[in-house]
Formats: structure tokens, C-alpha cells, sequence
């Protein structure tokens, strides 16, 4: 079959796996000790398969998800579809019900399969094909440093440093501005010279907690200072932005490239890190990618590395890779850790390729 009018799906199995997790991560948020992960096997009619997986936060999400992108099949099954034809006819047909939360990581997660599939294709990375190459990445170790009692939180450091990257990331929210700072302190204290530090509030904060918080940290040569208050809160990041020489980060939250855009536009965004799932698949990473390079914003990633890793290396203001390591037990070829970088994989397409031994041991939630 040709490519030129798209490819036509023959099948989409998604299935919903409980991961354990290798560190136990509480944040200001929630304590995360597995994730639900749905991983998805997209096949075209001429036998072409192409891989996605993503993150869906609690049970009820990972089955919301596998259910939407069931629906969504269903509306693209048997004529050919690229993946603009699939969110002008997915997100049309979605729009009442509304396109965000796990309709939108459904069709992400479609998305990112259908590129898998036709980069396999073409015998190209996926990297390649959006027009980077395979590099290695600025990559920081989001895996642990969650809320803690500092002994515990001095021996992860040495674990999580033991992995090779050089730079970590904090979770921070504790009662009092002061148990930040100690923390902050004795991480930094455990950290080789050279090495970055990263603050994660998970939206714990109102304004004038975060303004208070952020102007003691300012001194700490903290990397960023991520989502202090309510995600969304676009005038409220830019009077913080305003106050705060410390670079604030956002993104993980932005519901496709029209609220980053929104935020751009209130001046709420220092630094940006989309989530794949959440900004639109690959489809819309790349528009986000094409405002981060016209306002100059350097951007970064959110969870799901294996994927984020080509989009990156396609984005002209690349920044950080969020290593996780959630995915590797799932994978033949886990993504690789070298000279403190993440290296994206010449495989074609995305490189996934399933551990169906140890798929078939995880429980499962569908
Ligand atoms: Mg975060």
C-alpha cells in the first residue's frame, strides 16, 4: 500500500499493566509505589507494527484510556489515517465529551503509535524522521527524592547517583519553608561539583507561599523550580516569574500545544516540559517544539522517556530528559544510560519492543 494516503489500521490492542516501581516516590501529591501503564500494539493492514505506551496515573485512568482509544479505532478503522486525519476526525468527534484527561492520552498514545509504525516504515528513527538524529541527551534522574526523613533521602542520593546521570530531581512540599531548605542542602551536600538539582512542588503552593518559597531557595543554584502552584494558574506563574530569578518550569499539565500557547501568552513560562500524553502525541509535541523555537524557550520532557528521547532530539530548544526507569522491565532494549546522557536508540522507528515474558507476569487492569 502506498504512504500517501496514510495507513490503514488493521488492529489496536491496548493492555493495562501494573508496574512496580523500583523507588517508592512520594511527592506533595500522592505516594507512588507501582504505575498503571497501558501499552499499545498498533498494526496496519499491510502487517507494519507500531508501538506506543503511556501513563495513566490510577486504575480507573488506564482503563478510561484503553476504552478511548478503543472508540477511537472505531472511528478511523478501515480508511487510510495519518496522524493529522486522526485528531481532525478523533478530536471532532470528541469534542463534546471533551478532549483532554484520558481522551487526549488515548489519542496520543494513537498517535505516537501510528508515527512508530510509519517511521518503522520507512526504515528511519523516529529522531530522523522528524528531522533531528539520534544524539545524546541532557538527561536527570526524576526516579526518586520524594518526600522523605533525611536519612533515607542522603541514601537515595547515593543510589540514584550510582545510575550515572548527573543530576537529580527533588521533590519539595514539606511543612515548613525551613525542612525545604534542609533538603535542598543535604541533597546538594551529597552531589559532585558540576552536577544539577531540580525542585518539584507538585502544585503544593498558593502565590504567596510560592513567592515566600522561591525567594529562599533562590540562592540554593537550583536548576528550576517546577509547578509550586496550581498547573494551570498562567497569571499567577508570570507575577512569579516577574519575582523569582530562579527559572520556573511548567508544562507536564498543558491539555495540547493551545494551552501552552495560552501560557506563553500570559508570560508564565521560563522553561517547558510537555508530557507526550498531554500536549498531543508526537503531533503535538511538534507544535509545541515549533513555539518553544520561536519564543526561545528551552524545553523539556515529561516521564515516558523512551518516547520523549526522538522528540527531543527533533526539538531545536531541546533542554533536559526526565529519566525515568518505570518502562524497562517491559522492554527487550530498555533506553540506555552512557557518560551521564541518555542515548536515543538508531532502531527504527521508536525502539520498543515489548518483554512479553515479563508482560505476562505483571498483574493486569483491564
Ligand atoms: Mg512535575
Amino acid at each position: 500500500m502506498s504512504m500517501e494516503n496514510g495507513l490503514v489500521i488493521r488492529s489496536v490492542r491496548t493492555r493495562a499493566v501494573r508496574v512496580p516501581l523500583n523507588f517508592t516516590l512520594g511527592t506533595s501529591a500522592a505516594i507512588v509505589r507501582s504505575v498503571p501503564l497501558v501499552l499499545m500494539d498498533l498494526v496496519s493492514a499491510d502487517g507494519v507494527e507500531g508501538r506506543s505506551y503511556v501513563f495513566c496515573y490510577t486504575s480507573a485512568g488506564a482503563k478510561a484510556v484503553a476504552a478511548h482509544a478503543a472508540e477511537a479505532v472505531a472511528l478511523l478503522e478501515k480508511s487510510p489515517v495519518s496522524p493529522r486525519r486522526l485528531w481532525e476526525v478523533a478530536a471532532r468527534r470528541l469534542a463534546l465529551l471533551g478532549v483532554t484527561g484520558p481522551v487526549r492520552m488515548a489519542l496520543s498514545a494513537l498517535d505516537v503509535a501510528l508515527w512508530d509504525a510509519i517511521a518503522i516504515r520507512a526504515a528511519m528513527p523516529l529522531a530522523t524522521l522528524l528531522g533531528g538524529a539520534p544524539r545524546a541527551l541532557k538527561a536527570y534522574d526524576s526516579r526518586g527524592l520524594g518526600l522523605m526523613p533525611k536519612e533515607q533521602l542522603a541514601a537515595e542520593v547515593d543510589k540514584l547517583l550510582a545510575g550515572g546521570l548527573r543530576a537529580l530531581k527533588l521533590r519539595l512540599g514539606y511543612p515548613t519553608v525551613d525542612e525545604d531548605l534542609a533538603a535542598v542542602r543535604l541533597v546538594r551536600g551529597r552531589m559532585p561539583d558540576g552536577s544539577e538539582l531540580m525542585v518539584d512542588y507538585n502544585q503544593a503552593l498558593d502565590l504567596h507561599e510560592a513567592t515566600r518559597r522561591g525567594l529562599a531557595l533562590q540562592a540554593e543554584g537550583l536548576t528550576w523550580l517546577e509547578e509550586p502552584i496550581r498547573h494551570d494558574a498562567y497569571q499567577d506563574y508570570a507575577a512569579l516569574c516577574r519575582k523569582l530569578d530562579l527559572p520556573l518550569q511548567i508544562g507536564e499539565n498543558f491539555n495540547g500545544p493551545e494551552a501552552m500557547m495560552d501560557a506563553v501568552l500570559a508570560g508564565a513560562v521560563d522553561l517547558a516540559m510537555p508530557d507526550v500524553s498531554r500536549i498531543g502525541g508526537v503531533t503535538g509535541w511538534m507544535q509545541a517544539a515549533g513555539l518553544a523555537s520561536a519564543r526561545g524557550i528551552p524545553l523539556s520532557s515529561h516521564l515516558m522517556p523512551e518516547i520523549s528521547a526522538h522528540l527531543l532530539a527533533a526539538s531545536p530548544t531541546a533542554h533536559w530528559l526526565e529519566y525515568v526507569d518505570w518502562a524497562d522491565c517491559l522492554l527487550l532494549q530498555p533506553l540506555r544510560i552512557a557518560n551521564g546522557e541518555a542515548i536515543v536508540p538508531s532502531r527504527p522507528g521508536l525502539g520498543l519492543e515489548w518483554n512479553e515474558d515479563m508482560i505476562g507476569r505483571l498483574e493486569r487492569m483491564d
